[in-house]
């Protein structure tokens, strides 16, 4: 397969994933990532990149859901152990997750057959943390920091040849049609794209301090949480649906910071470095599926490849290995099929 070209629209975790993956499967193919936004433009960027499902299934089913988690969690933990674990920002990370009201927000059975600890929290450990928990579950995850992950993908794409370009695609018919296949992950982008009416904007900020001293995360309640990451500290958060608003609300930053130094007191001691923006795309189920698209008069192969919410860092690789299957599947099918 010498001749064979493939896009992929959108450089996010999903996009950059996609096109590495895609390159090691077809060495040969000349592969293009273009792209409106890149690392820090990207909502990627501002993820905290703890590896946690939220509960409920991510595809259609829990069987498909199950298959992109392992496959997410095995690709991530080999990123862990090998040499590139410091550059690519992949680490193995512990900390608390608690809860006033019920014990059920401390329950994560997907999570909890998959990492190596997952346990309850004692009583002793829930009152080092103000809030007056009653529940609380401490385990060891993975976390992925985006903007080291972000930039490491695009040095490894470098390597591999592939083809970078800058520019907002407001339908597919702007996609040059001599690609054999078009990989779409672009994220909320693909609302306008696809005319997509089951996916949302799920606003997220972040507050980003320098706090060295913290070493394990916390999840209160309120969307409240405080995250290590390689070299500063995450303060979080909210989840405001529909909101198409990018700009840094001074409102929700004094609240996330005020609620996370309410649950760690010596945060009062950080400088905050950053403000941070993203909009989670929220769909169910996230889409990860073929379709043939008639684009002036020809067929478009696409594979879509968007919609994570809040489980983007998560997910990336499970569902971007399976977005490669379908890729294949696609061009080993008869053109009389179509
Ligand atoms: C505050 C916050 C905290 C989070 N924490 C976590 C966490 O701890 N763990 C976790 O798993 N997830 C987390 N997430 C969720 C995660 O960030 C997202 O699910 C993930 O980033 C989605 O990745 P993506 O590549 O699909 O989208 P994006 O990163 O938004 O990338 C989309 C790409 O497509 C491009 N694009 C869009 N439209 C077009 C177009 N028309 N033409 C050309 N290019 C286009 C964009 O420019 C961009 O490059 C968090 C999110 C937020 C906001």
């Amino acid at each position: 397969m010498s001749d064979l070209k493939i896009a992929v629209l959108g450089a996010g975790v999903v996009g950059s994933t996609t096109v590495i993956e895609l390159k090691k499967e077809f060495r040969n193919a000349s592969v293009h990532i273009i792209s409106e936004k890149f690392q820090n433009e990207t909502t990627s960027f501002v993820a905290a990149g703890i590896f946690s499902p939220e509960g409920g299934n991510l595809a259609e089913t829990e069987q498909r859901t199950r298959k992109w988690l392992d496959d997410s969690y095995n690709y991530w933990n080999n990123i862990r152990l090998s040499p590139n674990s410091q550059k690519a920002g992949v680490r193995q990370l512990s900390g608390y997750v608690f809860s006033k009201d019920h014990p059920h927000i401390v329950e994560n059975p997907m999570l909890e057959k998959i990492v190596p600890l997952y346990r309850s929290a004692t009583k002793d450990e829930m009152d080092m943390y103000p809030g007056g928990w009653k529940y609380g579950c401490y385990f060891t995850t993975l976390q992925t920091d985006p903007t080291r992950y972000l930039r490491w993908s695009e040095i490894v794409m470098k390597d591999l040849g592939v083809n970078v370009e800058r520019r907002r695609i407001k339908s597919f018919a702007e996609v040059r049609n001599d690609f054999d296949v078009v990989v779409n992950c672009t994220g909320i982008g693909a609302k306008t794209l696809c005319e997509d009416k089951a996916l949302f904007p799920l606003r997220g900020q972040v507050s980003v301090m320098r706090a060295p001293w913290i070493e394990e995360f916390v999840f209160g309640e309120w969307d409240t949480y405080v995250v290590p990451s390689f070299d500063t500290v995450i303060l979080g958060g909210c989840r405001q649906y529909e909101s198409y608003n990018t700009s840094v609300n001074r409102y929700d930053a004094l609240s996330m910071e005020e609620r996370c130094t309410n649950m760690i007191p010596s945060l009062k001691k950080g400088q905050i470095v950053e403000r941070r923006v993203g909009l989670r795309p929220y769909r169910v189920p996230t889409r990860v599926e073929k379709e043939y698209r008639c684009v002036q008069s020809k067929t478009m192969k696409i594979v879509h490849n968007y919609g994570h919410g809040g489980q983007g860092i998560t997910f990336a690789p499970g569902t971007s290995l399976d977005a490669v299957r379908l890729v294949r599947e696609m061009l080993t099918e008869k053109q009389s099929k179509l």
